[in-house]
């Protein structure tokens, strides 16, 4: 009795002990990023003059797995519920923007930063809107209120200001709107403003918005621009790097994810590609900045996508390598061909396969079809079986998806665990942000 006592006591006397807290947060989420794409980029940029297969900076940063099933009658998540377990550490039906199940609102990580005084950053490959970076800054009952969802980039306010301090990527359309110009509303507030990426360098310091495309930003492997994602992540830590309480800065690789859907395999290596040179970057910025942890994880996996398919044991990176343009603006360029033959060269040209007669004859009813999705889906089954890609669906799965955490706490995201976990340790750490 009296040692139990004693024991107590003693334990009381002890200090707590807190978790040392990273200043700044990096979260990466590649949308669909499952574990196949990980295998699948280390081998796509794979050279076969060379003898061993080189590691990519995701397997140099590779920690644990995630479950990440929603709060749903369903294993297989959204982005939205994805995002939401992510955001806040709790789970949710598919469609939910940081609203639970009764549709009341989660707080998010970064509206705790923001009340903390932190500094909060989104940088997206798609419109700012879209369903991953809106659970980090809004709530809404679905993904689908996009201009809702933009408004409250705006409305929603914590100590008279907007939760992000600084958002870069797609969907001035949503912004500048005719019954709103939200825009407007946030020149007003002091943030400063461009649409043209190449203008970035106008922005100097925070707050401030970049909408740089009306819609989504170009896909990797459309793209003029080599290395996007990497240059806006560059761009946005140093802008951040100011922040005196330090920063949550989230950027999604969100194209990934529409390759997946697509089932296209030249696209989401172009992505992944875009996504691991924007790693690289954050890799740099942990580097110097030791008190910054680095997490990197997936909402879900999409389309089922395996390396080898029909029983061949092969998988043809060398095919993918030579296709210059996603199934899509492929389908868009040859719709716009009247000839067979420039059709057919065309196509060579573009994807490095040759068509036979009877592929042909496929390709152009395909082309015909008053459903685009049809053409772009012949196109990117003749990629995918030359290169022996398989997918076992358009939409997405419920594989569970890789983490990578690098810099300050890296080790606490070691083995399995569920994707609100991720979230919750982040929540943890900000909650230890001293007051300025
Ligand atoms: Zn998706």
């Amino acid at each position: 009795m009296r040692s139990v006592f004693l024991s107590l006591a003693l334990t009381s006397l002890l200090p707590v002990i807190a978790i040392a807290a990273p200043k700044n947060i990096i979260y990466m989420i590649g949308d669909g990023m499952g574990p196949s794409y990980v295998a699948a980029y280390r081998y796509y940029q794979h050279q076969p003059d060379q003898t061993k297969v080189a590691n990519t900076v995701f397997d140099d940063l590779l920690t644990g797995m995630a479950s990440t099933y929603p709060d749903d009658d369903t294993l297989v998540t959204d982005s939205a519920a994805g995002a939401t377990a992510l955001a806040t550490g709790v789970k949710s039906y598919n469609g939910a923007i940081s609203v639970n199940r009764q549709h009341i609102p989660i707080g998010t990580m970064m509206q705790l930063a923001k009340r903390l005084g932190k500094t909060n950053g989104i940088v997206a490959s798609s419109q700012v809107n879209h369903a991953t970076p809106a659970s980090f800054l809004a709530h809404s009952n679905s993904r689908r209120n996009m201009n809702d969802i933009a408004d409250m980039y705006l409305d929603y306010r914590i100590d008279g200001k907007p939760v992000a301090d600084l958002i870069i990527g797609g969907g001035s359309k949503y912004f500048a709107r005719q019954d709103r110009n939200l825009i407007e509303g946030f020149s007003a507030l002091g943030y400063q403003y461009t649409d043209n990426f190449l203008q970035l360098d106008s922005i100097t310091r925070l707050p401030a918005l970049a909408l740089l495309s009306e819609d989504a930003l170009p896909a990797a492997l459309n793209s003029e621009v080599v290395n996007m994602l990497a240059t806006l992540t560059d761009k946005a830590l140093q802008l951040l790097s100011g922040a005196d309480n330090g920063f949550v800065l989230m950027i999604e690789g969100s194209q990934i994810d529409w390759c997946g859907h697509d089932n296209d395999i030249a696209c989401a290596m172009a992505e992944m590609h875009d996504f691991a040179q924007a790693i690289q970057v954050a890799r740099a910025y942990v580097d110097a900045n030791p008190d910054t942890l680095l997490i990197i994880t997936a909402d879900h996996e999409t389309g089922g996508l395996s390396l080898g398919a029909n029983g061949v044991y092969q998988w043809r990176t060398e095919v993918i390598r030579k296709v210059k343009a996603t199934g899509r603006a492929i389908a868009q360029q040859l719709r716009k061909l009247e000839n067979q033959q420039d059709i057919s060269k065309r196509f060579t040209e573009l994807t490095g396969l040759s068509l036979n007669k009877a592929q042909l004859h496929l390709l152009l009813t395909a082309l015909k079809n008053e459903d685009e999705k049809i053409g772009l889906g012949q196109i990117v089954q003749f990629i995918s079986e030359a290169s022996l890609t398989g997918w076992t669906s358009g939409g997405h799965t419920a594989a569970d998806v890789p983490v990578m955490a690098y810099g300050k706490n890296a080790s606490e995201f070691n083995g399995f665990m569920d994707n609100t976990a991720i979230a919750k340790k982040l929540i943890q750490y900000i909650q230890q942000t001293q007051p300025h």
